[in-house]
């Protein structure tokens, strides 16, 4: 149905009780789409950048993109994430410019910035994790406090960093002195903090998933380890707990995946550090394997 009627048609589809809503791709002809810098934080030179991929397919601010005349009946519930083919064609400054200005799902309300991903963006490895927190959601960094040091140093131990420059710590359990470590990317399922650190919820994975999907297309890494049942949930698509998948390799999309704790959890059930340590020998005996023997830095030489 198009969107172009007069009064009377508008007046005769009514009595007839049709109703008339606006594509969900398309702008009203009435009025002319706000701007995407009002939905975002970044400049509005770089969002006009992204916004001439088609701003309102992006779904960034859609609400504000999106106005529909005054005597337009109620927009459709929930906004759709968004669009997967525009966000397949953004590279890494249009990616994180996109994510920064998105507001596809609630969570952009109260997030005092996004958590867009961290590290080396050409890694072997790529550690995914469920959700920013509370410090993260500060720092506009994945993983860090507490939770953050310890995964930081169980990467150490094997030889990864989400930073570049000479290890600076021992290395631990059996594990080969420093040489160099290699780099690592860390990103998060969801990009924004859920109020109270409370679970990512299926509409909200939902919406974001585009973005990790696009992170992961980017980097190409050679291996994922997968943090926390979320991160599982999306790339396995899988509600089993991480006591039955751990142990083994799965896969996401040919990549090999590796299932570990959380490191938030791993603080309060210290027993199964030891179960996490397991996990990370097994994603380097994995990727040395894929790797017939040649891997970067300390990982090289790592698994005895
Ligand atoms: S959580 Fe993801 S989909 Fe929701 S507003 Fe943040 S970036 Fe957008």
């Amino acid at each position: 149905m198009t969107v172009g009627l007069d009064d009377r048609q508008r007046a005769m589809l009514a009595e007839m009780g049709v109703r008339i809503w606006w594509p969900a791709q398309t702008s009203p002809p009435q009025e002319a789409p706000a701007t995407i810098a009002e939905a975002g934080p970044n400049s509005p030179e770089t969002i006009k950048k992204i916004a001439k991929k088609d701003p309102v397919a992006l779904g960034i601010g859609r609400k504000s993109l999106i106005s529909a005349p005054a005597d337009a009946p109620p927009a459709p519930a929930a906004p759709m994430g968004p669009d997967v083919g525009v966000v397949n064609g953004l590279d890494w400054p249009e990616l994180e410019t996109a994510v920064a200005a998105c507001r596809a799902c609630g969570l952009c309300e109260r997030r005092r910035q996004t958590v867009f991903g961290v590290g080396d963006r050409q890694a072997d490895w790529m550690v995914i994790g469920e959700a920013p927190g509370e410090q993260e959601d500060l720092r506009g960094e994945p993983f860090v406090g507490p939770a953050g040091q310890l995964l930081d140093n169980m990467l150490r131990a094997v030889g990864l960093s989400r930073t570049a420059g000479p290890a600076d710590a021992p290395s631990a359990g059996g594990v080969a002195p420093p040489l160099s470590p290699a780099g690592v990317y860390i990103a998060n399922v969801l990009k924004c903090r859920p109020p109270g650190n409370r679970n990512p919820q299926p509409d909200e994975m939902a919406h974001c998933a585009p973005y990790l999907r696009r992170q992961i297309a980017l980097v190409q890494p050679r291996l994922i380890l997968a943090m926390g049942r979320f991160a599982v949930q999306f790339l396995l698509d899988s509600t089993e707990p991480i006591g039955r998948l751990r142990g083994q390799v799965h896969r996401y999309e040919g990549i090999p995946v590796v299932v570990t704790y959380h490191p938030a959890y791993l603080l309060r059930n210290l027993p199964d550090k030891a179960k996490a340590w397991a996990d990370l020998r097994l994603a380097l005996k994995t990727l040395r394997e894929a790797s017939g023997g040649r891997m970067a830095g300390q990982a090289a030489r790592s698994v005895s």
